[in-house]
């Protein structure tokens, strides 16, 4: 799908419950392409990508850039760099966060304000933006207006939030981007009203800390979880943890801020005999395992077999022949 002049979106179909619609990957530039996160280390995402790339275009990926490290962005980083040859570019405190998923060779840092010059006009900046993750960072095509967030902002529903305060400084920055026509998420549809939905993400927040405070007038202590449960009595209950990470990162500054005080908790310390038991059930769900395997394998094997020599097996006696 055309974006802009300089910009393609792949939309991969995608069923996790926290990225409704689609997940996205991009295609900066004519000739040699810029690929803005490049999806799970699965299939699907590989074969719509070639697919794609083979379909209607007649590039290969130069550069294979994420926006942050979580594993539905940067999962194809090896497999772009083994299948197209391509350099990876990753934010620049990134690289701890990707251990195993970057090829051996020709990684690249980016520092915010790079520009990733694809030629005929697509210049991409690098904008370091965090917040949703400590690495996030969003691109920016100027001369098109198109910004891309990764999950900075999402297409129909909010991110999940690490770090609040660094999250506000920027929805800010953003807020402040000259020629901003379209945002282009990680996950979901295009943003065609971009500075509406920065302004909303910022109330959104506003109001979520409104109604902490809210939820906490005359309640006494509560954790937490109890908050997120008043806040969100209907919610999906798959979707409660990622709700009770965004209530987190609002105590964490209003606690920073110096609006609430937090009584710290007491961690749990599993018991020497649970610890034992533990390993014990790990010990033997591997065995079980590798004996899964095995016999997996076996089967297979026993398959090729039958299907080389037919079974004779199943004959008491077999039929016999002789000459009419
Ligand atoms: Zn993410």
């Amino acid at each position: 799908m055309k974006v802009s002049p300089h910009v393609r979106a792949v939309q991969v179909p995608d069923d996790n419950p926290m990225h409704p619609q689609f997940t996205n990957i991009y295609l900066v530039g004519d000739g040699q392409s810029l690929a803005i996160d490049s999806g799970e280390a699965i299939e699907r995402y590989r074969w719509m990508l070639r697919g794609y790339l083979a379909a209607t275009e007649r590039t290969e990926i130069a550069i294979a850039a994420i926006t942050h490290h979580h594993s539905d962005h940067s999962g194809n980083l090896k497999w772009a760099r083994e299948v197209f040859g391509a350099e990876v570019a990753i934010p620049g405190n990134a690289r701890p966060l990707l251990k195993g998923r970057l090829p051996s060779r020709g990684v690249a840092r980016l520092a915010d304000g790079q520009v990733l010059d694809m030629g005929g006009g697509a210049r991409a900046q690098v904008l370091v933006t965090p917040g949703h993750s400590v690495d996030s960072v969003c691109y920016y095509l100027e001369d098109d207006g198109v910004l891309f967030t990764g999950d900075t902002l999402l297409g129909s529903t909010t991110t999940t939030v690490n770090d609040l305060g660094a999250y506000r400084r920027t929805l800010a920055r953003l807020l402040q981007l000259p020629n901003l026509k379209v945002i282009c998420p990680g996950h979901g549809p295009l943003v065609n009203d971009p500075r509406e939905r920065l302004q909303s993400y910022i109330d959104h927040r506003n109001m979520r800390e409104r109604q902490i405070l809210g939820a906490l007038a005359g309640a006494g202590a509560l954790t937490s979880w109890e908050i997120m449960l008043k806040l969100y009595p209907d919610i999906d209950r798959r979707l409660r943890f990622a709700a009770d990470g965004n209530v987190r990162s609002h105590l964490k500054q209003l606690e920073e801020e110096g609006r609430i005080k937090a009584h710290p908790g007491t961690p749990r310390h599993p018991s020497a005999a649970k610890q034992r038991r533990e390993v014990e059930h790990a010990k033997v769900r591997e065995r079980i395992i590798s004996q899964a395997r095995k016999l997996e394998a076996e089967q297979r094997r026993a398959g090729l077999r039958a299907q080389e020599n037919p079974p004779a097996g199943q004959w008491k006696e077999p039929p016999r022949f002789e000459l009419t």
